[in-house]
């Protein structure tokens, strides 16, 4: 589904260059949630950044969905991440002056979704993340793990084959981070979708169907959990 090979990225500042992401290759599966877990400023952010098509890397090559990234247009990558790939934001990315159910609508519309498919499939999704009876209400009436569930279901609405997901757990308590965890898996599970999720978190864990280990720009290892995902979240379905 998602293939990244030899895929290398400098910033430069002044005359310094420093190397970001060193050759790094790995292969996501389809339908499964994928951790990448590694330590602040190893370059978590950066990778997905050009897996999603966000950045553009500076060699090696990227496939999702059958395409290669470097050989699309602007538009053309453009339409790709907009009808393909969502994205959740380290920060929540939200507008301030909309509430929650027209932070969901938004990229609705701009997909090209007619108003009341866009207003049904926002709903569909807030309530998927037990958001519904708190949808008219702007960011700065939402607690922080509530905010990171309107990032979810913005990004899951588009009904993405390729989720990404940055820290989505960082600024959250145990409680709420554990919810938004079983979210993602639960997208994973019932929605088929490729979530990629990159965070420090331990509690990340034990509900990925995949851990990646990153460290200094690189994949150092690779494994499945021994807890099974699918047990540990059906034993705490998050109540709406
Ligand atoms: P964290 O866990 O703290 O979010 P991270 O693993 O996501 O960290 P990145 O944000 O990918 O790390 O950053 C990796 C390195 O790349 C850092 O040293 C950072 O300063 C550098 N970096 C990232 N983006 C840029 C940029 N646009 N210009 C220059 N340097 C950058
Ligand atoms: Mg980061």
């Amino acid at each position: 589904t998602l293939q990244a090979r030899n895929v290398r990225k400098s910033f430069a500042s002044g005359r310094i260059e420093s190397t970001v992401l060193h050759d790094l290759t790995l292969d996501v599966r389809g339908g499964e949630l994928t951790l990448i877990a590694g330590p602040s400023g190893c370059g978590k952010s950066t990778l997905l950044a050009i897996l999603s098509g966000l950045q553009p890397a500076d060699g090696g090559s990227v496939r999702a969905l059958g395409h290669e990234l470097s050989g699309l247009s602007l538009n053309e990558l453009e339409h790709f991440r907009l009808q393909h790939t969502g994205f959740v934001f380290q920060g929540f990315n939200l507008f301030p002056a909309l509430s929650a159910l027209e932070q969901v609508e938004l990229p609705l519309t701009y997909m090209g979704l007619g108003k009341g498919t866009a207003r049904q499939r926002a709903i569909e999704s807030l309530e998927e993340v037990g958001l519904g009876p708190r949808m008219q209400l702007r960011p700065a009436e939402l607690s922080g793990g509530e905010k990171q569930r309107v990032a979810i279901a913005r990004a899951l609405a588009k009904r993405p084959e390729l989720l990404f997901a940055d820290e989505p757990t960082s600024a959250l308590d145990a409680a709420n981070g554990q919810i938004v965890i079983d979210i993602l898996h639960r997208i994973a599970r019932n929605h088929g979708t490729t979530v990629l999720c990159v965070s420090h978190d331990p509690r990340l864990v034990g509900h990925a169907d995949r851990v990646l280990a990153m460290e200094d720009g690189r994949i150092l290892s690779d494994h499945v959990p021994s807890v099974s995902p699918v047990i540990a979240s059906e034993a705490k379905e998050p109540s709406a």
